[in-house]
C-alpha cells in the first residue's frame, strides 16, 4: 500500500528543503500546499486573488481551501507514495485528512515534527531569498545564490511576518503534533544543526515507510 508522510514543523524548519531532497533518493511525490497555493497568487487566478493578503500577511487560508488541494493530490495519484510538506497545519485539518485517506484506503503513516527554536526560525528566514522564475530558495549567509541570479524576499519572510507565522504555528499547529503523538505515529526530529545531520536523522525515522 502506498505511503503517506506527514511533516511538521515552524517555518523555516527544513521541511521544504528535506522534502525535495527526499523526493530525489526515494519514490515519494512531495507535495507542498504553500507552493500550490503561492502559484494560484503569481496566476492571479480566482483563487489566487482571494488568497493573497492572507498568505502575505502570514495567515492560514481556511480549512477548506487547503484541504481541497490535498484532496485533489490524493485523487490523482492513488498509487504513490505522498510526502505532505506543511499539511496539516490545524487540527482540524489532522482530522479532515484522515477521513479523504480513508476513502483511498489508506492512512497517515508516519507525522515527522522537525523541532526547531523561535530564535533559530528568525535567523533562518530573514536571510532566505527565492528565485521568482525558478521559486529555488537561497540563504544570503548559508546558501547564496549564484552570481546573476537575481533575488527577493518573499513577502511572508518579513520579520514581522515570520513573528506572526511562528505565533500561528504554537497556537494552530503545535497540537497537531499532540494529534499524532496520541496516535503514536510522531516521529520528533531536532531541526537544528547542519543540514546533512537532519537529514540522517530525518531517514533513520522514516526510511522503513518509503522503501
Ligand atoms: P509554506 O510555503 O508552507 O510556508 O506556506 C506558505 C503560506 O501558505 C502559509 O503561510 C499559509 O498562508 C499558506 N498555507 C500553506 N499550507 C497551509 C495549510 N495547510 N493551511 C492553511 N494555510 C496554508
Amino acid at each position: 500500500m502506498a505511503s503517506t508522510v506527514v511533516f511538521i514543523g515552524p517555518p523555516g524548519c527544513g521541511k521544504g528543503t528535506h522534502a525535495a531532497r527526499l523526493s530525489k533518493e526515494y519514490k515519494i511525490l512531495p507535495v507542498s500546499v504553500g507552493e500550490y497555493l503561492r502559484r494560484e497568487v503569481k496566476a492571479k487566478t480566482e483563487l489566487g486573488v482571494k488568497i493573497a493578503d492572507i498568505i502575505s500577511r502570514g495567515e492560514l487560508v481556511s480549512d477548506e481551501i487547503a484541504v481541497e488541494v490535498v484532496k485533489g493530490v490524493f485523487y490523482s495519484n492513488r498509487d504513490k507514495n505522498i510526502l505532505l510538506d506543511g499539511f496539516p497545519r490545524t487540527v482540524t485539518q489532522a482530522v479532515l485528512l484522515d477521513e479523504v485517506l480513508l476513502g483511498y484506503k489508506r492512512q497517515v503513516d508516519i507525522a515527522v515534527y522537525f523541532k526547531v527554536s523561535d530564535k533559530e526560525v528568525i535567523r533562518r528566514i530573514s536571510g532566505r531569498r527565492m528565485d521568482p522564475v525558478t521559486g529555488k530558495i537561497y540563504h544570503i549567509e548559508f546558501n547564496p545564490p549564484p552570481e546573476g541570479v537575481n533575488t527577493i524576499q518573499r513577502d511572508d519572510d518579513r520579520i514581522e511576518v515570520i513573528k506572526k507565522r511562528l505565533e500561528l504555528f504554537h497556537k494552530e499547529t503545535a497540537p497537531v503534533a499532540d494529534y499524532y503523538k496520541k496516535q503514536k505515529k510522531i516521529a520528533e526530529i531536532d531541526g537544528e544543526g547542519k543540514p546533512d545531520e537532519v537529514y540522517s536523522r530525518l531517514l533513520s525515522a522514516i526510511k522503513q515507510y518509503i522503501e
